[in-house]
Parts: C-alpha cells; structure tokens; sequence
C-alpha cells in the first residue's frame, strides 16, 4: 500500500490532482452529464511524475456499472500492456469517495491507493447522491468509525459507517487531509481557495445531474 503523501508533499499532489479534475476530468464529465449520464470521473496518474495515463468519466448511459471509477480502470487496461505502467506505478485519483463497487473495483484492479476530492457527505449534500452511505449501512453493515477525512479542513469529526481507510492492501486519503498535511498556515489557505473553487467549479454540473436524475 502507498500513502501518497510519502511519495509527493502535499502542495505537489494537490496542484496536480487539482488541475487533472479541472483540465482533464470536468470537460469529460460535463459532455456525459449533457448526455444523460451520471455524475463524477476518475484519473490514473503516474506515481514518480503525476503525469495523466488517463482520465474518464461516468458513463451509465451505457450501463449502470459503468461509474466514473469503474470505467476508467476499464479504459486503462483496454490500454496495451506494454504502453501503461504496472498499477503499483499509479495513482488513483477519484472525484468523490468511492462506492462500494467502485471501492472493491479499484482493490480488484489491483491499485494500493486512491485520493478523492468529495466525501460521501458532501456527494450527498451537492449532487443528491445517497447511495454510497446507505449500501454500507443497510447491505455491509460495516461498523461505525471515526470519518476524519470528513471536512474540507480536516478536523471536524463525524461518526459514519466506515470502511477501513489505512491497510496493507489500499491507503485512501482525501483532498481534506492532503490540506491538514501542508505546515504554513498561509500555503495552507492558498490551497484551501484552490479545492474550493475546483468543487465550486465541478459542483455547476450538479444543476444538469440533477434535471437528468429527475431530482429537484
Ligand atoms: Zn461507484
């Protein structure tokens, strides 16, 4: 398993991962939402350099398996072989925490981390999307934990059900604690401003989600 943070500082991976949902996912996401399909995307970054080996989007115009996570690593390995890294080299980056399905396809694919911009709270608070925390609840029974990476900042503490975050299969971290993890107070302000306004920014396609999802 590999915490990204080991890897790269904080300031380093939230400039990346920030301009790969801004450049390379939204465009991709506000096309399929136009289209009729759902929400959120995904991106497979090199670990050494963050450079994009691919990105994609939801496409459940095609098929309800088909969300942002699960048709991205479906892309990636239609990829040939010799032409793509060793998912040890990756990085997973997912626009908003991962379903369960999408959780158990990025472990099945074989990936040892994931980075999320969106908790399960607020994909539920901005796009009306209730089905990550329910399936837990009502399907896995997973037990209730401490969500630390539940708040932009970091810091507020909220009890949900709970998937193991840190293991020797997977490290998932999001956007809320790469922020915690930048020292300067200042540096750490700068980079608050710039999620928020890459949410801001993805959080405009919720109006056309939610028309097509039949959601006032
Ligand atoms: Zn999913």
């Amino acid at each position: 398993m590999t915490d990204p943070l080991t890897l790269h500082p904080p300031t380093t991976l939230l400039s990346a991962l920030c301009a790969c949902i801004k450049t390379e996912i939204h465009p991709l996401s506000a096309a399929a939402v136009a289209q009729g399909s759902k929400l959120f995307g995904a991106a497979i970054l090199r670990k050494s350099n963050l450079s994009t080996i691919i990105a994609h989007t939801n496409q459940e115009g095609t098929s309800p398996l088909w969300h942002g996570e699960t048709w991205t690593i479906t892309q990636f390995f239609a990829i040939p072989e010799t032409k793509r890294p060793h998912v040890s080299e990756c990085i997973f980056l997912t626009t908003h925490e991962p379903c369960s399905l999408c959780l158990s396809a990025i472990l099945w694919a074989g990936f040892d981390n994931f980075v999320y911009m969106y908790t399960y709270e607020e994909t539920h608070a901005v796009f009306e999307c209730h089905g990550d925390l329910d399936i837990f609840n009502e399907v896995f029974h997973v037990a209730e934990g401490d969500a630390r990476q539940a708040s932009l900042d970091g810091r507020e503490k909220q009890v949900r059900p709970q998937y193991k975050l840190r293991s020797g299969r997977l490290v998932a971290t999001s956007f809320a604690e790469l922020l915690a993890a930048i020292e300067d107070g200042n540096v750490q302000k700068e980079y608050v401003g710039l999620v928020e306004g890459v949410k801001r920014s993805y959080g405009r396609l919720s109006e056309a989600y939610r028309r097509n999802m039949g959601v006032e």
